[in-house]
Formats: structure tokens, sequence, C-alpha cells
């Protein structure tokens, strides 16, 4: 069937691909994950992402609950199988509990959810699983207390948010994943931490090299610690043993003996895995961006606040997934950062 869309002044170029249950871009690489953002607020400011005099999007943008559901249903029939909510911050979106339990409703296979862990308490996880999310990651990028608030630039105790990881692995929204971006001279000399961190919560950490993405913009190739020497440290005082990863895994894995802890690095910069990206990005305000450091970028607010056909919207996100660009290159030289920064797009 041949959809024609609206006049929209901001849609991506057309494709020669009419849209149908699978969505490829046009260097033959199958998109299954989505990452939708329901807030660009946070209560953090962490160094690598945020500044203190962040510029919020206005709240008039922002989608509604109806909107996000709508996106959800419209991926799905296009062979999207994986939803991550994701932010700013998500338990800061007043109807988190309600999209969790919509969308789950619609019944998206993997359904997981990104956090900082600041909020986050047993009542809520419990709510969260009986309205059907599948997994939880929580962010942490520091064991020690004194180093906690000059990191994420706020006051919530370590204690608290370890705690929050323990009570989302203990009401089975597992594997918990726990996410540290490795900073050169910030929390490097904790690589060996983690691992021991993973092994005694027996949860998947995830040590995440540092990219062009924060706020501050001043990203700089120098204050990367490879994956490489990342697993070199940790292998001196940790047995690993390395996994079998699967084709689309955005991370190395390896595990402990005597453990159900893992530890994976993801090496976005230094061995970026854009031939096996099989991701697509959607903005709290309904931006639909299909490559993280790419400024391409086209919004479906005004086809959803028009009540456009679901063809319609199928044949937006089939055209701009088309348009996705093969890599971002960070590590070469001529790399151009994007304008927005990861709290803006969704981690
Ligand atoms: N606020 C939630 C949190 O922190 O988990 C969800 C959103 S946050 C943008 C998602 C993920 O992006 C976090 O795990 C964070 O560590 C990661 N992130 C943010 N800025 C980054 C950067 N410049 N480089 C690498 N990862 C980054
Ligand atoms: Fe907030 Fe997450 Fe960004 Fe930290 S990483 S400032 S918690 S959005």
């Amino acid at each position: 069937m041949n959809v024609s869309l609206p006049m929209i002044i901001d849609a991506p170029p057309s494709s020669p691909v009419q849209s149908k249950n699978s969505l490829f871009d046009s260097h033959g690489r199958q998109i299954h994950d989505l990452r939708l953002s329901v807030t660009d607020r946070c209560n953090f400011r962490c160094v690598y992402c945020m500044e203190p005099d962040v510029k919020y999007m206005p709240k008039q943008q922002l989608l509604s609950l109806d909107e996000y559901i709508k996106i959800v249903e419209i991926a799905m029939s296009l062979g999207i199988t994986k939803l991550r909510i994701t932010g700013g911050e998500p338990t800061l979106y007043p109807k988190l509990l309600e999209l969790i339990t919509a969308v789950s409703a619609i019944g998206i296979v993997d359904l997981a959810l990104t956090t900082n862990g600041s909020t986050l308490n047993r009542t809520m996880a419990e709510q969260w699983k009986n309205a059907g999310l599948h997994r939880v990651t929580v962010s942490l990028d520091t064991l020690r207390p004194s180093r906690k608030d000059a990191i994420t630039r706020s006051h919530t105790t370590l204690k608290d948010v370890i705690a929050a990881i323990d009570t989302v692995r203990d009401v089975g929204l597992t594997p918990v994943k726990v996410n540290a971006v490795i900073l050169r001279g910030v929390n490097d000399d904790e690589v060996s931490d983690f691992a021991q961190f993973a092994k005694d919560h027996e949860i998947d950490m995830r040590l995440i090299e540092f990219m062009a993405l924060d706020a501050g913009k001043k990203w700089n190739r120098t204050d990367v610690v490879s994956a490489k020497e990342m697993l070199e440290r940790i292998e001196q005082e940790h047995t690993l043993l390395k996994e079998k990863d699967s084709t689309s895994s955005t991370s190395m894995n390896y595990r402990f003996p005597n453990s159900n802890g893992r530890i994976g690095f993801i090496a976005s910069v230094t061995q970026s895995f854009c031939g096996a990206c099989d991701r697509l990005r959607i903005m709290a305000d309904g931006t639909v961006r299909p490559c993280l450091f790419s400024d391409d970028e086209w919004s479906m607010r005004s086809l959803l606040r028009e009540k456009a056909s679901d063809d319609a919207l199928r044949q937006f996100i089939t055209n701009a997934v088309w348009a996705k660009s093969a890599g971002h290159g960070m590590d070469e030289s001529g790399f151009i950062r994007p304008e927005k920064t990861m709290s803006h797009i969704g981690g």
C-alpha cells in the first residue's frame, strides 16, 4: 500500500521502502530495539552528562501518556521487540507506572528501564514488576561515598542506590545491570572494585567508555579509559571467564568462577559497535533519532497531535530508520560531536 504523509515540515526524507512489519536501514541493519525517553528532567547532574544550568524542553512539547503508548504500538507493529524506558530520569515521569502497564499489555517481548536509582524503593519496584516490567538498569559510577556527590552533583547517598540495586534484584527485575561510566582521573581507580561489587551483589556490572555526549562539551579523547585498559586492570586482581556474546551485543561480557555476577565492557569509543546497532531512539518530545551521534532527527509530535493515521506514523518511522547513518567514528580524527546530549536524547 502506498502511504502519502500529510504535509509536515519536519519529516525524514522519503525512503524507497513502504512500511511493513520490519524496520531496515539503508545499510541492511534490522532495528529491533527502541529507547524511549519519557522526560529530559533529572535530579542529578552527572559530570559526564548534564550541566547544573540545564535548559529543559518546554512542558507542552513533551508527549502525553497516550502519545507514548501510540508510539510503542506503532513501533511494535514494525517489528520492535525490545523497549527501554529512559530519560533524563524516567522515575520523575509522573505516569511511569501507567506507561509500564500499558506497554506491557501490548505485549512487548523485552521491557526494561534505566534509572539513577535515587527515588527507587521496594513498593515502586514491586509495582513495576506486577505491571509487567522485566528488567532494570541502575547507574552507579562510584563505590566511594566521598565521591558520589562530586560525580552526580546531588546528595543521594551511595547506601540508598546500592539498596535500590539489591531491591530490584530481589523483586526479580533481572538480570539487573549496573552502569558505570569510567572517567580518567575521576573513578578509573575503581574498576577492580566494580568487579568485586558484581560478584558480591550478583549483578551484571557494565563499565562504559566516556562518550562525547556531555552537556559541558568537555569530552576529550584523553579522558576516555579504553575497555582494553579496564580489562587489563581488572585481570590483575580477578579471574575473568569470557562469555560468548550475541551478534547484537553492545558489551563484551565476562563472568567469574563461583559467582552469578558478570562484568561487561561497553567500548563505544575504541571499538564502536555501529555495524551491529539495532537501535532507534525517540525523545520525550516525539523527536525520532535513528543514531545517537548523528544530528539527523525529525519530530513526529505534530503527526501524533493531528491524529495522523497509523499508516502515516509507520511510514514516518520507516523513513527515519532508512536514513540512519552508518556509524560515528568517535575515535577518528575529524569526528564532530553531536549537538545534543545523552540526557536530552535518552540513554
Ligand atoms: N537517568 C538515568 C540513569 O542515569 O540511569 C537514565 C538516563 S542516562 C542518560 C542513561 C545512561 O547514559 C546512564 O547509564 C549514563 O551513565 C549514560 N551516559 C550519560 N552520559 C554519558 C556519556 N557522556 N558517556 C557514556 N555514557 C553516558
Ligand atoms: Fe541524570 Fe542519568 Fe544524566 Fe546522570 S546520567 S545526569 S542521572 S540523566
